[in-house]
């Protein structure tokens, strides 16, 4: 039984980013089980020399501690997705053996020309299962003589329910809504739905805490916990906090980064305060450490001021 942070390195954290680590944290110690740190650093080429450094950092900064992580090691290491593509391999090959992947040879442009609908969530098209039968694929793979196959599983039109701890039942068609979706991409990696499954699988991380925005991730994460044969965790997609317009705190623009932060020489008691107050765990933004915030808590309280902070969906 263990919780997890799994931030990527593609920049430096934002707060909130570490406001959901804060969070995923807090769960953790409340549960009294180990915490983890994974650097999600699947995409290399996507990775910010330094950034993994400046977040154990950051994360230190704040007040956060783990079990077990990229500095520390522990008994599931190594803790850095990069170093654990031979266990992405294992999956793989599993599912290739139950039959559950097929390799696919279209262009983006085949998938954009014969989409059933573009993708509910995101601005991405529902794959239309050109390559699920043999002899279409064969005519497909003709076409791009020198494609690489990426991988795809094959989706089936059971709904897969769950109940968030945070957003409540949600419930998704994966055909429908999805569609079959790679696992291996074209140049040789494999995707974040797959690594995530096997490492949370392994590490046996009970509880997700992360953004609302990998929700839609969610039911493709829980059907492969299944077919691999780990049992699925409990899901807490915490909300993600935007700036004074009410648009999305991005790693990418700069504002709301600790460095800012620390440069008008606020305190990482000042920052937990507000990050707590922000999400609805405290109802004044005071000062106070990471400890003393957990010292307050309940793991009902953390689950239900989270929950009354967030309009209900519709
Ligand atoms: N690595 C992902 C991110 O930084 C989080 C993945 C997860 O928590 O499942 O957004």
């Amino acid at each position: 039984m263990s919780g997890r942070y799994a931030p990527s390195p593609s920049g430096s954290l934002h707060l909130g980013n570490l406001r959901t680590a804060l969070i995923a944290w807090l769960q953790a110690r409340l549960a009294s089980h180990p915490f983890i740190l994974r650097i999600e650093d699947l995409d290399l080429p996507r990775t910010k020399a330094g950034s993994r450094e400046q977040m154990i950092k950051d994360l230190l900064w704040l007040g956060l501690d783990w079990d077990q992580g990229p500095d520390i090691g522990g008994p599931a290491a190594p803790y850095e997705q990069s170093q654990r593509a031979i266990l992405y391999e294992a999956a793989f090959v599993q599912l290739l053996e139950q039959g559950l992947i097929y390799p696919c040879y279209c262009s983006r442009k085949d998938i954009q020309n014969s989409a059933r609908a573009p993708h509910a969530h995101k601005n991405e098209s529902i794959y239309p299962g050109s390559c699920r039968t043999p002899e279409k694929r064969a005519e497909i793979a003709q076409r791009h003589p020198n494609k690489v196959a990426a991988w795809r599983y094959r989706t089936s039109s059971r709904s897969i329910e769950f109940e968030d701890r945070i957003l409540g039942k949600v419930s998704q068609t994966l055909d429908l809504e999805v569609g079959d979706f790679v696992v291996k991409r074209a140049d040789g990696l494999f995707a974040y739905q797959l690594a995530v499954v096997v490492d949370d699988g392994l590490m046996g991380v009970t509880n997700v805490v992360r953004g609302a925005d990998l929700l839609d991730s969610t039911a493709r994460q829980i059907e492969l916990f299944e077919v691999l044969g780990y049992p699925a965790p409990a899901f807490w997609h915490v909300p993600l906090m935007t700036d004074a317009q009410g648009t999305r705190l991005s790693k990418r623009d700069g504002s709301d980064s600790l460095n800012m932060w620390q440069q008008q020489g606020k305190s990482a008691a000042t920052l937990i305060g507000h990050l707590a107050f922000t999400v609805g765990l405290i109802d004044e933004a005071q000062p106070l450490s990471a400890q003393e915030l957990l010292q307050g808590l309940t793991l009902d309280q953390l689950q239900q001021r989270i929950q009354r902070g967030i309009t209900p969906r519709e």
